[in-house]
């Protein structure tokens, strides 16, 4: 069974082609400014293995169909074809927001494809991109299923008293506002790692799942399922990212608009694209960050420290909520690879009984890493998180 997964943004796709018996990537690329002058493309058949071959094309790619039909040549065509087309036996496609409509993943139809459409409002950048790569897929993969993943369904656990605001009920009733959270697909891809390491069933773990990537978001899971998560109706809520803001008053909105003339238009690309990380000390990779608090900087020093006492706080607090904890998982990109937000977003939760062996905190492993010392009261683990793969197997079950 082999699949493909894609995961079309505004003017991107990426894709990636799984063999689903051996579960490994068979082609992975990534298209970049559709629509601009000058596409890009990078196009890797067997990456990480003696087989790998790198494409690399640079050439104006006029919209997503284009893009596709570009990639399908680099996987089905030319002398050295990687599967023909008719053995792609099914395509996953990400889909940023599923509202309330669904609670999990679903085969596309002409209804499923309606319903991305009615959730537009919710994520006016994302749904119509995600649509756009599912319309393509559809008209060049006639006859192959298609199955649409949320970033929102395993947040539709979420209990009432989490989820709800305190506004107007008749907001929640008639607009559908209220909170979804997002990075679903990550927090129970490594939730259901991490069940399996412990050796349990997901449907008896209790954890909490912290996806630090560019984007951030910390999830509580009770008895496999999310029952809170930092994110909101949109993706702003919650912790200090790597441009957006995360939580801040709701009434510095108005602060904004009454004492700086600001307009909704701009304080909502302030709060998404000019603040987090990037807004408190001007970079929003934590490499850098690092390499400047060394030099000296205050202002990543300061940047740093909010960041990870977020972190901390929300942690606690889903501890709280959680009462029984089985396990602390640390995933995406700053997750996976720096020890010392994970070591600063951990601290003061001895009151738990938790303890970091920083000897093996220091480490970079490409895989799962307990990071607790053994008598912990609860285990610290890094799982790399991997959602084209937890795509592909969402797609693979669905089919079954
Ligand atoms: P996205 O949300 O875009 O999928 P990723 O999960 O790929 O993000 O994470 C990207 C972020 O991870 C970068 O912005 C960077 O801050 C961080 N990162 C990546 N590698 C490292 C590293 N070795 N040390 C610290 N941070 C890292």
């Amino acid at each position: 069974m082999k699949i493909l997964v894609i995961n079309s943004g505004s003017s991107s796709l990426k894709y990636q082609l799984l063999d689903m018996e051996s579960e490994s990537v068979m082609v992975s690329g990534l298209v970049e400014r559709i629509g601009e002058e000058k596409g890009e493309l990078t196009n890797k058949a067997f990456p990480g293995t003696d087989r790998q071959k790198v494409t690399e094309l640079d050439q104006p790619i006029p919209d997503h169909n284009a893009a596709m039909r570009l990639a399908i040549d680099l996987i089905c065509g030319g002398d050295d074809t990687i599967c023909s087309l008719d053995e792609i036996t099914a395509i996953g496609h990400r889909v940023v927001h599923g509202g309330e409509d669904f609670h999990k993943s679903t085969v596309i139809d002409a209804d499923v494809i309606n319903a991305i459409e009615a959730n537009v409002p919710l994520a006016p950048l994302h749904n119509p991109a995600n649509l756009t790569g599912i319309k393509v897929a559809v008209e060049l993969f006639p006859g192959v299923p298609q199955v649409a993943v949320f970033d929102t369904a395993f947040h539709q656990t979420i209990p009432p008293h989490a989820y709800m605001y305190a506004l107007p009920y008749e907001l929640y009733e008639k607009d559908r506002v209220r909170r979804y959270g997002f990075h679903g697909t990550s927090h129970k891809f490594v939730a259901g790692e991490m069940a399996a390491i412990l050796g349990k069933e997901l449907s008896e773990t209790n954890m909490v799942t912290v996806h630090l990537g560019n984007g951030g978001s910390i999830t509580a899971v009770e008895n496999g399922k999310s029952v809170d998560t930092t994110m909101g109706l949109t993706p702003l809520e919650g912790l200090v990212m790597g441009t957006r803001s995360g939580d801040v008053d709701p009434a510095i909105h108005t602060f904004l608009a009454r004492n700086k003339g600001m307009t909704i238009d701009e304080i909502d690309a302030m709060l998404n694209k000019e603040s987090g990380l990037k807004g408190l000390c001007g970079m929003n990779d934590m490499r850098d960050i690092h390499k400047a608090i060394e030099e000296g900087d205050e202002r990543a020093k300061i940047a740093l420290g909010v960041q990870t006492y977020r972190n901390r706080k929300y942690i606690a607090a889903y501890m709280g909520v959680l009462g029984r904890v089985d396990a602390i998982v640390f995933t995406a990109g700053i997750g996976e690879n720096d020890d010392i937000v994970r070591s600063r977003s951990l601290e003061g939760l001895s009151l738990f009984g938790v303890k970091v062996d920083e000897k093996v905190n220091a480490q970079r492993a490409k895989k799962p890493l307990k990071i607790s010392t053994d008598d912990s009261a609860v285990a610290v683990w890094v799982i790399p998180t991997n959602e084209e793969l937890a795509i592909a197997r969402e797609t693979k079950n669905i089919l079954q």
